[in-house]
């Protein structure tokens, strides 16, 4: 008799909610972690991504063999085929997981349930990627906050150190099984050349947060947590602990605007296909397939922008400030479709998440929750005045500024704004 631990977005063995009541429940415990088909099948085979996962996955096994003489047991097929796979192979009692509100996670959380109770199985889910999810903060009528500042007030109101305190790990508890760790080749992937830049919760990035968090120049401005809080490398009560003991709240208010975006997406599943303001959806995006390009490859002739995008195909990383100045740019000066944008960044950044991409992309294109009015539209020349003042973030990234063949501006500035504006107030009328 045996329970399952299913890590997915928890790639981690300490304070790791469900993992803890696994180990909790008095019955040997099989760690399974799956590579769903469903999800990575169209995917370069050179994924970084899926790199990173990998690496963490074989941490995870080396503290398991190493430590708890068990093993992690890797999957290579749809969640339903492997639970059918396991259930074969083992006297399964429980399996245990933590929440995941993405539209497509929560369809297939609700499958593999039923399935599973359909054989006399217990399903135990539980909270740990965010401090609130879901209901957790509501408005008096009990309807989700669509306005940040109101719902962070209510966050700050309802958190309580006590939400902080880790789950232990109880390690002997995992079941003695041996498991061969498949190479990442037999997996269909190879080792990508992006990688995650390491973190140091310790360091001055979230010491000076507030003063460099805005200059892409700053190598260290911001903390480069994304793809550990993605993939729950880190534990959300940890980095949050790090962060209120700060004495400028910048950085929390961060991690707030993380968990706005993952309930909005709960609530509101549609918004990944949809604008929020449905009427956003009324407008005619140019959609030009070449300016797309231009863009997607950095050269647009704003260096700006230019700079953003090839610091994004090279590294798969970008820095928050010219995120929004090129998704500006795209939806606004080259009226193409947020969707189009949101897709590209999907594809190519190590942090990507659905939530926090898809309000974003939003966010920029004016469509989205929040107070974003279509007619604050950045001028991607003045915002280098602004935050990169010696051009140390373009000149690191747009190597050709001086030379004879960067491109001349794709658009003029000044007509590209007035035809945004032209085109979103006749749409929205
Ligand atoms: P820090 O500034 O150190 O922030 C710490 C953490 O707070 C981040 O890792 C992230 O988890 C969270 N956070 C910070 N800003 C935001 C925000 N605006 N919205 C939601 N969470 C935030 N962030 C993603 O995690 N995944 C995405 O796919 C993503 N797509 C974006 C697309 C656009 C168009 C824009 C404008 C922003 C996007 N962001 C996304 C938000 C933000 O740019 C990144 O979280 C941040 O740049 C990651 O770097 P960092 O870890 O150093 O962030």
């Amino acid at each position: 008799k045996v329970a399952i631990h299913w890590f997915r977005r928890d790639l981690r063995l300490y304070d790791n909610t469900a993992l803890h009541h696994a180990l909790s429940s008095g019955l040997p415990v099989i760690p399974v972690f799956i590579f769903d088909t469903d999800i990575i099948s169209g995917l370069p085979e050179d994924d970084a991504r899926i790199s990173f996962i990998y690496s963490l996955l074989k941490n995870i096994q080396d503290t398991l063999e190493n430590t708890f003489s068990s093993s992690i047991h890797l999957y290579h097929t749809n969640p339903e085929t492997a639970f059918i796979q396991i259930c074969n192979d083992y006297d399964v009692q429980a399996v245990y997981t933590n929440h995941d509100y993405e539209p497509y996670a929560t369809e297939r959380d609700t499958c593999i349930g039923n399935f599973l109770k359909s054989k006399n199985i217990s399903w135990h889910t539980y909270k740990d990627q965010v401090i609130f999810e879901k209901e957790d903060i509501v408005k008096k009528d009990n309807s989700p906050y669509i306005v940040y500042t109101p719902y962070k007030n209510k966050w700050l109101e309802k958190f309580d150190s006590s939400l902080l305190v880790p789950f232990s790990i109880k390690g002997n508890n995992f079941a003695s099984i041996k498991k061969k760790f498949p190479t990442l080749t037999e997996i269909g992937f190879k080792v990508s050349d992006k990688t995650v830049t390491p973190y140091d919760l310790s360091s001055i990035r979230i010491n000076n947060y507030e003063e460099t968090r805005n200059f892409p120049a700053i190598a260290s401005g911001t903390s480069r947590l994304g793809p550990y809080l993605r993939f729950g490398v880190l534990s959300i009560r940890e980095v949050v602990q790090k962060a209120i003991e700060q004495p400028n709240k910048t950085f929390l208010s961060e991690l707030i605007w993380r968990e706005f975006f993952m309930q909005i997406l709960w609530h509101f599943p549609h918004t990944p296909h949809s604008a929020f303001k449905p009427k956003y959806d009324r407008i005619p995006w140019r959609n030009n397939e070449i300016e797309f390009e231009k863009w997607k490859k950095g050269l647009t002739g704003y260096p700006l922008v230019d700079a953003g995008m090839r610091q994004l195909q090279q590294t798969g990383y970008m820095h928050n400030r010219v995120r929004m100045v090129v998704a500006s740019f795209l939806c606004k000066h080259l009226l193409i479709d947020w969707r189009w944008g949101e897709a590209y960044f999907a594809e190519t950044l190590l942090d990507y998440e659905l939530a926090a991409n898809v309000g974003n992309w939003q966010w920029a294109s004016g469509s989205g929750v929040d107070a974003a009015p279509y007619f604050r539209i950045f001028n991607p020349t003045t915002q280098i005045t602004k935050f990169d003042k010696s051009h140390s973030y373009i000149k690191t990234w747009v190597k050709d500024l001086q030379e004879l063949s960067y491109p001349t501006p794709i658009v003029d500035h000044k007509t590209a704004r007035e035809r945004c504006l032209e085109t979103y107030k006749k749409a929205l009328l």
